[in-house]
């Protein structure tokens, strides 16, 4: 037996070994993708159920590495936030994000959909925060009418009065403002009123949920009853099943995004997409 412990032990010391050693090689590569500006976004649709019509897109960022492979962002985002990497690499992805805009504006015809993409905690509460963003989006000739910001309950929580005015701030130069992840987290709602909102997003775990459980389907209809009082419309995310939008459109949600119509998607991907629906949404 006691052999046995020293092995287990043994094993567990292993695993350790082999985790920091995944941390270290992530880190250095990270820093290195940050400096090369080496990372691709994907764009999933949203779709408002009203009128079935694209009504804007996710940013999502993608990274590839040569050594590591495709490493998904559940795993670098929380890595970059614990190292303070998310800053220089929010402001790229930023910058990424633009260059699509005006790489899809220089084809034509298309007219350019609303971008949302996620802001980190960390980032938002930087002095500077409004200045660096708008620099890097002047720089690239983009528009803040174009943009929307993705904020987690957990950065707003807060309610400081430093968060409403730089809120307020931003939606007067023209950023629309989300609440993502709604409902995860210690959800104080006093804020809601206080912050200019244009959307929240009931987080997916709730979603998943609404056709079999009860209770989840009161909360969400609870939220959206409460958001709409607000003049807040509601985004449901990780939407998978067609029971699952037809409950939500019964409920009165806004807008749909997920698996049921479409994956993030590359910005060629994208543009095909937009084309197909275009043909096939009036039927
Ligand atoms: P999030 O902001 O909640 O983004 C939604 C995530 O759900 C995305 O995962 C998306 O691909 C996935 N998703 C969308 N529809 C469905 C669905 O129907 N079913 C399921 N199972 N999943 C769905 P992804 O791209 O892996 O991103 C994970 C998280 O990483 C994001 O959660 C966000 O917190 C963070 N993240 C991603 N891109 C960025 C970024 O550019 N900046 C920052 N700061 N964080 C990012
Ligand atoms: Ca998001
Ligand atoms: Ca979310
Ligand atoms: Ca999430």
């Amino acid at each position: 037996a006691k052999q046995n412990g020293r092995n287990q032990y043994a094993f567990y010391f292993d695993d350790l070994k082999k985790d920091s050693k995944r941390l270290i090689v992530l880190e250095a590569e990270l820093r290195k993708a940050i400096q090369n500006k080496d990372f691709y976004i994907h764009y999933q649709p949203k779709i408002g159920l009203a009128t079935q019509e694209i009504i804007g897109v996710e940013a999502l960022v993608r990274w590839n590495n040569e050594k590591l492979g495709l490493v998904s962002p559940v795993e670098f985002i929380p890595l970059a936030e614990d190292t303070g990497l998310i800053i220089p690499l929010s402001e790229v992805i930023l910058e990424i994000v633009c260059m699509d805009i005006l790489e899809s504006r220089s084809q034509g015809n298309i007219s350019v959909l609303p971008v949302s993409f996620n802001i980190a905690s960390l980032h938002f509460q930087q002095d500077d925060f409004i200045e660096r963003i708008n620099s890097i989006i002047m720089k690239y000739n983009c528009s803040p009418q174009l943009l929307e910001l993705e904020l987690t309950e957990r950065t707003v929580m807060k309610d400081s009065e430093d968060i409403v005015v730089k809120l307020i701030k931003l939606k007067a130069m023209g950023f629309k403002i989300s609440i993502d992840d709604f409902g995860t987290g210690y959800s104080s709602l006093s804020y809601l009123n206080r912050f200019p909102l244009n959307y929240l997003k009931i987080d997916r775990s709730f979603i998943q949920q609404i056709t079999s459980l009860k209770d989840k389907q009161a909360i969400v209809e609870a939220i959206i009853l409460m958001a709409h009082r607000l003049r807040i419309k509601v985004i449901a995310e990780g939407v998978e099943t067609k029971d699952q939008a037809k409950l939500l459109k019964e409920m009165g949600c806004d807008i749909i995004q997920g698996y049921y119509y479409s994956k993030p998607l590359a910005p060629n991907d994208l543009l095909d997409f937009i084309e197909i629906w275009e043909i096939y949404r009036q039927e």
